[in-house]
């Protein structure tokens, strides 16, 4: 049974990488009829975040990402919050002292910071291998008594893992095939540490086996330690149940440059998180994209096609299609360079063809104050017109505003450059014209315009800037006669009076 998990380390917000991956793991689990698993990966005390575990969870939230299993959710397998299964890791590490597959280290940080030192002066990059390991005070080294008695003094110590010598570890990977490392290149991995918690690298595959998971689909930056997750595989006597794995291309910067981090979000106002941030360590407010104004699943669209290609021209996905057409095989290997103006080109799509009953909810959580602006049945009628004119909903506010207020903010330049004095006559009737408008809809105003023109013998050109003008105060905006008929009869003949005054 396809059973695959999301595995975030509540360590800070959820990069929209890390919502990739999910959405992967997701994808994949749908398609097989499998499972989707969440689970927190929270060993690591001293970077656990406040916050970030509910980050994560609203944000799959958000996207409809829902777990089939998980801290809040439950499940056979559970509990999947790492920190409520210490003991199990512990057992663990044991386990592999005692068959020999790891040793108890007694090194201090001087003491390894002198031998990074000496490395580093002889231009070796530092690896914690076979040569540094004989070097120090370890269960390797010393007696069983002197093992003890350091113990029983409070010694502090972690256990690593003991990586053989000269031997090959093979596996293989969805999207790069066969991948090899030379076990001399890798290092002794502490997997359970000085306070007692287990490293990412123990926890990961302790619950990945007992989790039943088949494949672990993530980001490439593991590729490395996948070495070492297959040796401890085999070290517990895991061969048989190595999952496959699937590892994903980086999301690189928009201009080149390497992966896409934190920072460019900050720098280059490019939103990196699904759902706006506050870190508490600096303060910093980092935008997500539903701030932004993306529809989720305009996002989910974007960013199931940053790493993947249906191997067509084919662009425009929502779920259940991408579900269909999700295949592992199909996952790219290169990065996947982040493009803003694509990412707002699929939530224009998703908005030009959205229903405004299920749009309004939606701006009414999410952008409280846009739906304030108005009641319900009047923002209903304005949302249309502007759907295919804004890539992103908060755009709305600022090009609809003149549907909101009793007069409209003129731009006085155009206006002096298309009134024309000699004209007055001529605008003075069409307006009259248009306010006996019977009844006051567009097509009627659209008729009463035509036969206005064709009767005076003048041009849209000369006329219809200047009433656009008088009733928005600006030149762009959505088809000219909806708009009027949107605005209604009594606001816009009050403008086009004050226009004439
Ligand atoms: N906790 C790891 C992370 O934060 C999980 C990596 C994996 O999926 O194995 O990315």
């Amino acid at each position: 049974r396809v059973r695959v998990r999301f595995a975030p380390s509540p360590t800070g917000a959820l990069h929209i990488g890390g919502v990739r991956t999910a959405l992967y793991n997701y994808l994949f689990a749908r398609k097989n009829g499998g499972d989707f698993i969440l689970r927190i990966e929270d060993t690591d005390q001293n970077r656990k975040m406040p916050g970030a575990e509910e980050y994560i969870k609203e944000s799959l939230q958000w996207l409809g990402l829902e777990p089939d299993e998980g801290p809040d959710k439950g499940g056979p397998f559970g509990p999947y919050r790492q920190s409520e299964r210490k003991e199990l890791y512990g057992q663990f590490a044991q386990l592999l002292l005692d068959e020999g597959y790891a040793y108890i280290a007694f090194d201090t940080a001087e003491e390894l910071s002198e031998i990074r030192k000496s490395y580093e002066s002889r231009k070796i990059t530092f690896k914690y291998d076979a040569t540094v390991r004989h070097r120090l005070n370890n269960s390797l080294n010393l007696s069983s008594a002197e093992v003890e008695h350091k113990i029983n003094e409070g010694a502090p110590y972690v256990i690593r893992m003991l990586v053989p010598e000269d031997e090959e570890v093979t596996f293989f990977d969805a999207v790069r095939d066969r991948v090899t490392f030379d076990t001399n290149e890798l290092d002794d991995k502490v997997i359970l540490k000085a306070d007692g918690w287990p490293t990412y690298h123990l926890a990961n595959i302790v619950d990945d086996y007992h989790m039943k998971i088949s494949h672990v689909i993530r980001g490439e930056e593991w590729v490395s330690s996948t070495a070492h997750h297959v040796l401890l595989y085999q070290m517990l006597g895991w061969e048989d149940h190595i999952p496959e794995f699937v590892h994903l291309p980086l999301i690189l910067k928009p201009g080149g440059g390497g992966k896409l981090s934190k920072r460019d979000g900050a720098k280059q106002n490019i939103p990196v998180f699904p759902l706006q941030w506050n870190d508490p360590d600096t303060g910093a407010v980092f935008q997500g994209f539903r701030e932004e104004g993306f529809l989720p699943e305009a996002t989910i669209n974007f960013l199931a096609l940053l790493g993947w290609s249906p191997g067509n021209d084919r662009e425009i996905f929502n779920m259940e299609e991408l579900t269909h057409a999700f295949m592992l095989s199909q996952i790219i290997k290169g990065g996947a360079r982040f493009d803003l103006d694509k990412a707002r080109w699929f939530n224009q799509q998703y908005l030009i063809h959205a229903d405004v009953e299920e749009l309004l909810p939606y701006i009414k959580t999410q952008f409280p104050e846009m739906y304030g602006l108005a009641d319900p049945e009047y923002l209903a009628q304005v949302v249309p017109l502007f759907l295919e004119r804004i890539h992103v909903l908060p755009e709305l506010s600022d090009q609809a505003s003149y549907f909101f207020t009793e007069w409209p903010d003129y731009d006085e330049k155009q206006i002096k450059k298309r009134y024309k004095e000699e004209n007055q006559e001529l605008y003075l009737t069409l307006f009259d014209d248009i306010k006996n408008a019977q009844p006051f809809d567009r097509s009627t105003l659209k008729s009463i315009v035509e036969e206005f023109v064709a009767t005076q013998s003048t041009k849209y050109g000369v006329v219809l800037p200047i009433l656009r003008l008088a009733v928005a105060g600006v030149l762009q905006g959505p088809d000219l006669f909806a708009m009027m008929e949107v605005i209604g009869k009594e606001k816009v003949n009050n403008r086009l009076n004050k226009a004439l005054e």
